[in-house]
């Protein structure tokens, strides 16, 4: 299978799971393909990249299942020395002494690194404009967001410069960017992928996940990715493996539309709407139910996200001090140091989250605010076993919007918070959700997002497959094309790599 307009023209254009069979008959060798997406990425016009290996890597092993298909990797991945910024100027050049456990795991089953993608700081965003290193355009239409934070590895799958990468996804950034960027994402289960080496936001949220092209290549990396490690107290595994999905009906599913997420008055876009609908209509020709179901308590799933993330972060955050890594800006005396170190390294956003986390975290704000949004989180989930006591999944837009103007939302965070309004309750219960692209809205692409009971991976790979079978969703509009080209650098700042 391939994904553009000229599928005969480049490598670049295969699958991953394409690229893998047609190197077993010998059609192209690993280092081919390594040197052509090698190029793409150092040509990258999209600001996606921090960082691209220079050198080709080792062969993969004879056996190896993943056969030398190389890898973008979000920067907040621990890569031994290799830049491992996070977005931040505050880790500018930060090279780490060890890999992240997903990354190794990944490295050992064939896939190499191919480089490090740019990302909003932390994690912190739904846009990738809080980046350190300028922000990240989207290959649909260079005026417009990525959608973030792993706005950089969407932008680079969809864009033929990655066959796929790696992401990560607290309350929407893996399934948020591969709406935007008309690609696949999957936020698995909390814990089935280790969080080892990998720079945090808000723990017990942060999940690793694909970005790819297709659901096949999201079933195939993710089945590599997935394992318990002792390096990490919250990793539990995956019972069982990943399979590689194939179902073509959809006979006997029953999803359930919420209308807490879905109704007037939450602001979704009446294009991505029609989409969506027009997704249920297809679901139903397939064989599966369409039905409401309720998530009581998911309208304030976007408050109690906005007080436990940004206290976590300010706990996670206090590491940088410029003692021990990163930056550090001497200002005569210790406490001096942290202050102009921490107040020169983090951005705005960042420091924004901080603020809010640690009064949060108060002795005499604790009950009334974390507390509280604990007693939320837990009835988000609840809702959730509930829903899925009658329903197989919960589908959703991934996005209420398409993806919007350079500069349109950063003057109002509150306007930015709200594009995870479908995403941030399955993180909040900690249940996988998937976003696959489902059409097109004023000629960019909307995500439909299908979550289910934490460890029914293989369930919506399946359902997602058999969808995206019946979509028929082109990518191509994403690959280099002269309509595109003309809003390079429309955004407000061009694309950089030094932080600003
Ligand atoms: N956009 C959300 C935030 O800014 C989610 C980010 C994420 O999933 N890392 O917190």
């Amino acid at each position: 299978m391939t994904v553009g307009r000229n599928p005969s023209s480049d490598l670049t254009t295969l699958t991953a799971a394409a690229a893998i069979d047609a190197m077993g008959r010998a059609e192209f060798t690993s280092a081919e393909l390594f040197a052509a997406y090698r190029a793409a990425a150092v040509a990258d016009p999209l600001n996606a990249y921090l960082w691209v290996a220079d050198d080709a890597p080792e062969p993969p092993a004879e056996d190896a299942p993943l056969a030398g298909v190389p890898l973008a990797v979000k920067d907040l991945f621990c890569t031994e020395g290799v830049p491992s910024q996070a977005g931040s100027k505050i880790l500018e050049n930060y090279r780490p002494p060890y890999t992240a456990s997903v990354v190794e795991r990944l490295a050992a089953a064939g896939a190499p690194l191919l480089g490090k993608t740019n990302q909003d700081e932390f994690a912190m965003g739904s846009s990738n404009e809080n980046s350190a290193f300028g922000p990240v355009l989207n290959p649909w239409d260079r005026g417009r967001v990525p959608g973030g934070s792993s706005g950089g590895s969407a932008a680079a799958v969809a864009a033929g410069s990655a066959p796929w990468a790696l992401g990560t996804d607290t309350g929407g950034s893996i399934r948020q960017p591969a709406a935007l960027c008309g690609i696949v994402g999957l936020k698995p289960t909390y814990g089935t992928v280790s969080r080892f080496g990998m720079i945090a936001f808000a723990s017990s949220l942060d999940q690793a996940g694909p970005l790819t092209r297709d659901v096949t290549d999201a079933a195939l990396l993710l089945k590599h990715m997935v394992g318990q490690d002792p390096r990490d107290c919250t990793s539990i595994g995956f019972p069982g493996e990943i399979g590689r999905p194939a179902a073509r009906s959809l006979e006997g599913i029953r999803l359930g539309v919420p209308e807490e997420l879905t109704g007037e008055g939450v602001g979704i876009d009446a294009g991505v709407l029609e989409t969506f609908n027009a997704t249920l209509k297809l679901a139903e020709s397939l064989g599966a139910t369409v039905r409401p179901c309720r998530l009581p308590h998911a309208q304030h799933a976007l408050s109690a996200y906005y007080v436990l993330a940004p206290a976590e972060a300010s706990s996670n955050l206090a590491r940088y001090d410029g003692v021990r890594y990163g930056a550090r800006v001497e200002n005569g005396g210790l406490v001096g140091m942290y202050t102009k170190t921490r107040s020169q390294g983090f951005g705005t956003e960042v420091k924004r989250r901080i603020m809010l986390g640690t009064y949060s975290l108060s002795s005499g704000y604790y009950d009334a605010y974390y507390g509280r949004a604990q007693r939320v989180r837990t009835k988000i989930a609840e809702d959730f076993r509930a829903a899925f006591a009658d329903f197989d999944f919960v589908v959703t837009p991934t996005s209420p919007t398409v993806a919007f103007e350079l500069g349109a939302k950063t003057a109002d965070p509150l306007s930015m918070y709200v594009n995870d309004y479908c995403t941030v309750p399955m993180s909040l219960a900690g249940i996988p959700a998937i976003s696959i692209p489902n059409g097109l809205s004023e000629g960019l692409p909307t995500g439909f997002q299908l979550a289910g009971p934490a460890f029914s991976e293989n369930a919506i790979l399946d359902a997602a497959f058999a969808l995206e079978q019946a979509i028929g969703f082109d990518g191509a509009g994403a690959l280099e094309r002269p309509e595109a080209r003309a809003h390079q650098n429309a955004g407000p700042d061009a694309p950089r790599r030094t932080p600003k």
